[in-house]
């Protein structure tokens, strides 16, 4: 960080060394347009290319590494993140929007992954057979990749690079990290606690390089570098599905989390309070901006109309405002591009038969930002726009079924599996959700948001492709398996 003017300058992390870019781009917070965060560096294709020279050159000594020192950095990781919970969520907040609740809760959960996969480091174990050979035995191991390339989404500005970065070094790889253009403040101050633990050792300068830039870019020179061995993609449909091709032609390894059109089922038996709040808080909390987001709900006839009523009345009482006053359920949407996208779809669904049951309007607040109230839209099918295409913003319709049984038909009508809710109190129909929603995530009773940290994240369908991340299932994707034989 240099301080040349009353806004800091951030710059790039290569070969342990902090590097000014090629130019900068200003962080800008949605809650307030005239408040700038900071400059951050933009990396051109030759720093790209020299951060992933000095990942390769840093590999062996990294895969030689005990687990022991890698435990050590990742848990110390852990540790200043939970320390400084309350100023990281605050910038998180400051350059997402979402409310400092919110943005320290993140931090705690970037917190939390670091020392799970500090454990990981120790627990990555191997397999022991008998061979059918007589006087043979047969190992299988796990072995780093080499140089992973980790593009990261602007919705979890912290979270979403801790799931990458603390697996893909606690199995050994060695790290090119590409956060979104959006939210590089979080991407900085996690380099800086990474560049102050062991990784300042010159053995292992380059096993985490910060490159800040364009995705066309920077994140196109990782896909194509013969020398990334693994791409870990999160991000929109027709970037991934682009990006996984390119991984595909040259045989690296790739893993993309991407859209997602969550339904949450709503039966005649559920609890209604239980229904309301699993809606509104996974359709329009951290302002809808959730790949699990609830954007399909999908409510029998029995309770349809109940429902929609408890829902409007929830939502009138939402308190939509700057991030950081304490009073704001919600902030901002993240900039003018989404919050454009957002009314467009709002507009689209009504002209295609949708009725605005509540918001969806741009709203003024006391500072320049990007509010909008949160929208909710009934007498929608699932055939209109708004029930087929990801908005990711606060934005759900509500679509009118029969029964459990045209709900499960609508639920699974979909391109995309990410996430998928029921609320009912029915063990039956429960049972037979899990089973048969096409998701890889199911909730009964809980909003379609919301997961653990130490257990698989991904979906089915187009929303995911590749291994699961998250957890212990992390190292399918972050090693390969190894089989060695050895005759006595
Ligand atoms: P959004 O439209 O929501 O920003 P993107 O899929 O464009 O979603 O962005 C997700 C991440 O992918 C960001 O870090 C972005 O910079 C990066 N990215 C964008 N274009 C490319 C590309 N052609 N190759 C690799 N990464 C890219």
């Amino acid at each position: 960080m240099s301080q040349d003017s009353a806004v800091p300058h951030f710059h790039n992390y290569i070969a342990g060394a902090w590097v000014a870019g090629e130019g900068t781009r200003p962080n800008i917070n949605p809650s307030d347009t005239e408040d700038v965060i900071g400059h951050y560096a933009q990396a051109d294709t030759a720093q790209t290319e020299a951060a992933i020279a000095a990942a390769h050159g840093a590999f062996p000594a990294w895969a030689a590494a005990t687990p022991q020192l890698r435990f050590d950095v990742l848990d110390a990781v852990g540790n200043e993140l939970l320390a400084r919970r309350e100023d990281i969520g605050r910038l998180l907040s400051r350059e997402e929007g979402k409310t400092l609740a919110e943005g320290m809760g993140e931090t705690h959960r970037a917190a939390m992954i670091f020392k799970y996969f500090a454990g990981e480091a120790l627990r990555c174990g191997g397999e022991n057979l008998p061979s059918v050979r007589p006087g043979v035995s047969v190992e299988i191991s796990r072995a780093p990749l080499g140089v992973v390339g980790l593009i990261a989404p602007w919705n979890f500005p912290i979270a979403i690079p801790a799931w990458k970065i603390a697996p893909a070094l606690a199995y050994g790889n060695c790290v090119v990290f590409k956060p979104a253009e959006l939210v590089p403040g979080c991407a900085w101050t996690l380099a800086d606690i990474l560049s102050r633990t062991a990784l300042k050792n010159k053995e292992f300068h380059g096993v985490f390089n910060l490159l800040m830039g364009p995705g066309s870019q920077v994140g196109q020179a990782l896909v194509e570098s013969p020398l990334v061995r693994a791409i870990s993609f999160t991000g929109s449909v027709g970037t991934g599905r682009r990006l996984i091709s390119g991984c595909a032609a040259r045989q690296a390894k790739v893993q993309a989390e991407m859209g997602g059109k969550n339904p949450l089922v709503v039966l005649d038996d559920a609890d209604l309070e239980v229904a309301v709040n699993s809606a509104v808080q996974s359709a329009f909390f951290s302002t809808g901006q959730r790949c699990t987001a609830s954007s399909r709900i999908i409510v029998t006839e029995g309770i349809h109309d109940a429902f929609v009523a408890a829902t409007v009345a929830k939502m009138k009482t939402l308190n939509i405002d700057h991030a950081l006053k304490a009073s704001t359920d919600i902030g901002p949407v993240v900039d003018a591009r989404q919050l454009e996208q957002n009314l467009r779809y709002v507009a689209l669904a009504r002209a295609e038969g949708g009725e605005l049951a509540f918001g969806g309007e741009r709203v003024e607040r006391e500072r320049p930002g990007f509010y909008q109230m949160p929208a909710l839209i009934t007498g929608t099918s699932n055939a209109m726009t708004i029930s087929r295409e990801e908005v990711f913003g606060p934005v759900a319709n509500v679509i009118r079924v029969k029964d459990f049984e045209e709900a499960l038909l609508t639920a699974n009508d979909s391109e995309f599996g990410l996430s998928a809710g029921i609320c009912t109190r029915s063990l039956k129909h429960a049972t037979q959700f899990k089973q048969q929603a096409q998701a890889g995530m199911v909730m009964v009773n809980l909003p379609t948001a919301g997961v653990d940290y130490h257990v698989p994240f991904g979906g089915s369908k187009g929303s995911s492709y590749g291994p699961r991340e998250q957890g212990s299932y992390a190292r399918e994707f972050y090693t390969q398996v190894k089989t060695a034989y050895t005759a006595a």
